[in-house]
């Protein structure tokens, strides 16, 4: 694995360790030696919306792949990643593979015990 200088990755979110393995070894696989390389963590200028600030968010470099493989990389990881658990989202960008963990999608398919049990009082 690769960190680009100045990709801050202190403070990722425990579930961005599982697209870290994954990743990692789905890049080796596809004859990256150095496993991944991520272009940005918590750091840079995301989107409004985006989960990079929260640390539920990585991009990984893809340059060096054809466009088939990037397309076949990031379907291998999505493949994996969303077994373990749908909220995880992986979008390949013309410079980039994005993934994330979406976990207002997570929280939302909790049942809302508290709202429900102040609704019935
Ligand atoms: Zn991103």
């Amino acid at each position: 694995m690769i960190i680009k200088k100045g990709v801050i990755i202190a403070g990722l979110d425990i579930k961005m360790r599982q697209v870290l393995i994954t990743a990692e070894r789905i890049y080796k696989e596809y004859g990256r030696k150095e496993g991944v390389t991520i272009t940005s963590g918590l750091d840079g200028c995301h989107s409004a919306g985006s989960y990079h600030p929260y640390g539920y968010a990585l991009d990984f470099r893809t340059h060096y792949f054809g466009q088939e493989t990037q397309k076949e990389v990031a379907g291998m990881i999505r493949r994996y990643l969303k077994d373990i658990d749908p909220a995880y989202d992986v979008v390949l960008e013309s410079d980039h593979l994005h993934c994330e963990y979406d976990i207002e999608k997570a929280n939302s398919n909790k049942p809302k015990k508290f709202l429900d049990s102040w609704r019935k009082k």
